[in-house]
């Protein structure tokens, strides 16, 4: 899968999940996401942790995302991209 693509790739949404959850996604964004996560359980899992971030903090800010678990993400998304 090519990030030239029209559909949003695994780090792309990685990238945009603060801007999906404080509402700054342009509607485009928005829907691409949505659709991304229908189909991809890993976004689900990674969204869904973001949402308890969330719940628990009152809000959801990059600080918030701890860069470690952020990298070892991205590294596991690079990883998935590459057994395709
Ligand atoms: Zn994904």
């Amino acid at each position: 899968m090519s990030l030239l693509t029209r559909d949003m790739a695994c780090q792309e949404l990685v990238e945009l999940v603060t801007a999906y959850f404080d509402g700054s996604l342009s509607r485009s964004d928005r829907r691409r996401f949505r659709a991304h996560i229908r189909g991809c359980d890993h976004c689900t899992a990674y969204v869904e942790q973001m949402r308890q971030v969330i719940e628990a903090s009152g809000r959801l800010t990059e600080e918030d995302v701890d860069p470690r678990a952020r990298e070892e993400l991205l590294e596991a998304f690079r990883g998935w991209s590459e057994a395709r």
